[in-house]
């Protein structure tokens, strides 16, 4: 995604999320075809972990039929993913897209039922079922369906490659290919798919990553939310847990995870 900055254009590239600390290099093509390179620095940074009790047990070991379905989804959600479209301005401050409480931060490390499963990839706002979830740019609708994780979902593309996500929606109303503008409703918060209570799970991916969505918020809406940093309290009855021992540890578990 390339946005202005002045008098000048500024790159913007998602990094993926298990990219390995240290330096990296860019290549970069010009529109003659010549090409420079460009060394940049990946940082280490420490992400929280979550335990989840999901007691619906299909959710953390689906059946045969389940995987099948899940394989084909994950190919909808790549291409949903994909999708670019050449856009001169690109809206990159949001609005949040439903009043609500941040609970679970982007990155976490997760666990359903004591079992570790891949790293939370948005933000998740806890709101009663019911409620309005906004769009929080201009943009058009890519994708809808019914996902076996991600329950009820809408996708956006903004322009350029970026792309949001809502799931778990109680509804969806919205159609594929509507165009919609910033703050038009487009589904209500629910709880379908993988969840521990109604919220809406939040994701922004640019370049086919998902990336963290309090990068496009304004920093008085940021202030606030989680974070993660490390808190010992969790490792030590993650430790305990891991060896069978002590209560299964439940961090930021109130009725609001998931996804
Ligand atoms: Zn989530």
């Amino acid at each position: 995604m390339v946005v202005r900055d002045r008098d000048q254009w500024m790159a913007v590239v998602g990094i993926p999320l298990d990219t390995p600390a240290g330096v990296k290099t860019l290549r970069i093509q010009d529109a003659s075809g010549a090409e420079r390179q460009q060394t940049f620095t990946v940082r280490g940074k420490h992400y929280r972990e979550e335990w989840l009790t999901v007691k619906n047990k299909r959710m953390v070991h689906p059946n045969q039929q389940d995987r099948e379905r899940i394989d084909k989804e994950r190919g909808r959600i790549a291409n949903a993913l994909a999708h670019w479209t050449a856009a001169v301005v690109v809206e990159e401050s949001f609005l949040v897209p439903v009043d609500g409480r941040f609970t679970s931060p982007f990155g976490l490390r997760r666990f359903f039922n004591r079992q570790p499963r891949r790293p939370h990839s948005g933000l998740d706002i806890a709101a009663p079922i019911g409620t309005p979830v906004r769009a929080p740019a201009p943009g058009r609708v890519v994708e809808t369906g019914h996902f076996f994780f991600n329950g009820k979902t809408v996708f956006l593309e903004h322009g350029q490659g970026l792309v949001t996500m809502y799931c778990h929606l109680e509804r969806i109303d919205v159609e594929i290919d509507q165009q919609v503008e910033r703050g038009e409703l487009i589904g209500t918060v629910g709880m379908t798919g993988r969840v521990t209570g109604p919220h809406l799970h939040w994701s922004v991916g640019l370049n086919r990553t998902m990336v963290d969505p309090l990068l496009f918020l304004p920093a008085d809406k940021v202030a606030g939310a989680p974070v993660s940093t490390p808190a010992n309290k969790e490792s030590d009855e993650r430790a305990a847990a891991m060896k069978g021992k002590g209560p299964v540890p439940h961090v930021n578990v109130e009725k609001d995870g998931s996804r």
